[in-house]
């Protein structure tokens, strides 16, 4: 099977590449990459106008399957991720029964196989349960399939249960990733601390909550020498603290919203409660920091924390909401629309791609992805217009839910194809 695609402009930031080339698609695989590609092809697809670009992997995703069928499935969140431009996404074990053994990965990676549009990267829990007290079966995940482990919505209160987590992942080669926040400090506090909340009367969780883990995850990185991924970094120190633990020599890496890159808690003035995130959306401060971060690239990755809810969930006072907000299908030109307006466009589009795919390829260790090198990529490639206006639809989600706090933005860029393992399994068109 031959795909061909052309005239389009590739950015490919891994080989420094960039300009106008046909690519050709064989057997799953990158295989050509040249001015004119003149070879028949099985399919051909014209890219005039369009970036391609390596497929993009999101790091961060629940797709609630086993368990929240009702808010979304491996099948309705994998559409969303094609829809959105990601080949790959890693899926969190918060799921019901939690993904804490070996059963469950094979349940999800099998369900992946038959129903899953785009690749997917399990992560198992840290703990049994998401309880944090005792470990769950790391090693037997490990054969299963995972890639890392992470209680993510909860963090590992306990210091020598997450010291001993780290030691074991670091034996079998696992990313750890963490979801710092001193449950402690933040409570049931749903929103940051500061102006906003005094004012509306609802409990904030300080900044101090998610800095003081990060600065622990850190320091027991620095301690067993296992790889950390912060997940959803949101403070301007707690930035500070992973720049100076690289600078260190310490395995650490991190990533940040689309949200908490472009809102703060100013949006939750009328209790909104797609704004309702866990971190919270922090003050203008902090998101500046972090849009200066991702400039200068201390951020390694852009990842979407997709956390789809039913409308009930939502719909409920502000303080009883379920916390989270939908991600696939917005992050391109969410992302795309702010750097654009930071850098403009020529620096804009390749290091978006980095934050998209090499970033997030390199701390999962895939080498055949999130780059284009002729003879070894994996054919997983995004195809999509820069230049194009959209305005957001949340009606119009693959997702199964709406808590969407982007709807009606008017954005620039959308997603026009998504190849999979150099099968196209998304078409702005409907031409699958
Ligand atoms: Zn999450």
């Amino acid at each position: 099977m031959n795909l061909l695609i052309k005239n389009g402009y590739l950015i490919d930031p891994a080989n420094k590449r960039e300009g106008r080339f046909d690519l050709l698609i064989r057997d799953g695989k990158v295989k050509t990459i040249s001015q004119n590609i003149k070879t028949k092809a099985d399919r051909t697809i014209d890219a005039s106008g369009l970036i391609v670009s390596p497929g993009f992997i999101d790091l961060h995703t629940h797709l609630r399957e086993p368990g929240y069928e009702y808010k979304e499935t491996i099948r309705t969140g994998t559409e969303a991720a094609a829809a959105g431009g990601f080949s790959s996404v890693v899926c969190m074990a918060n799921t019901q029964p939690v993904n804490d053994n070996a059963v469950i990965t094979e349940y999800i990676r099998n369900k992946a196989r038959e129903e899953g549009r785009v690749n997917l990267f399990p992560l198992g829990a840290i703990s049994k349960g998401l309880e944090g007290k005792v470990l769950s079966e790391i090693g037997q995940m490990a054969e299963a399939g995972i890639v890392g482990i992470s209680d993510d919505g909860k963090t590992v209160m306990n210091s020598a249960l997450m010291r001993k987590a780290l030691q074991y992942a670091a034996g079998f080669n696992l990313l750890v990733v963490t979801h710092c926040e001193d449950e402690s400090l933040s409570g049931e506090a749903s929103i940051n601390e500061g102006v906003v909340a005094t004012e509306l009367g609802l409990p904030g969780s300080p900044n101090a909550a998610e800095e003081l883990m990060v600065a622990r995850d850190i320091a027991l990185a620095e301690l067993t020498g296992a790889k950390l991924h912060i997940a959803h970094l949101t403070t301007a120190v707690g930035l500070e603290l992973v720049t100076a633990a690289k600078k260190r020599g310490v395995r650490v890496t991190c990533e940040v919203t689309p949200h908490h890159l472009t809102l703060t808690d100013e949006s939750v003035r009328d209790y909104h409660r797609f704004m309702k995130v866990r971190p919270p959306l922090r003050s203008e401060a902090d998101q500046k920091a972090l849009v200066r971060g991702l400039l200068n690239g201390t951020i390694d990755a852009i990842a979407t924390d997709h956390a789809p809810h039913a409308p009930f969930e939502k719909e409920v006072e502000f303080v009883r909401a379920a916390n989270g907000i939908v991600g696939l299908e917005t992050c391109l030109p969410v992302c795309l629309s702010l750097l654009l307006k930071e850098m403009g466009k020529k620096k804009a589009l390749p290091l978006l791609l980095e934050k998209l795919s090499r970033g997030p390829a390199r701390i999962l260790q895939e080498k055949n992805k999130g780059n284009l090198t002729p003879g070894s990529a994996d054919a997983d490639i995004t195809l999509f217009d820069p230049e194009v206006d959209v305005v957001i639809d949340s009606s119009r989600f693959k997702s199964k839910a709406r808590n969407c706090p982007f709807n009606g933005w008017k954005l620039k860029g959308k997603v026009r194809y998504t190849i999979v393992g150099g099968e196209v399994v998304y078409a702005s068109n409907g031409k699958v």
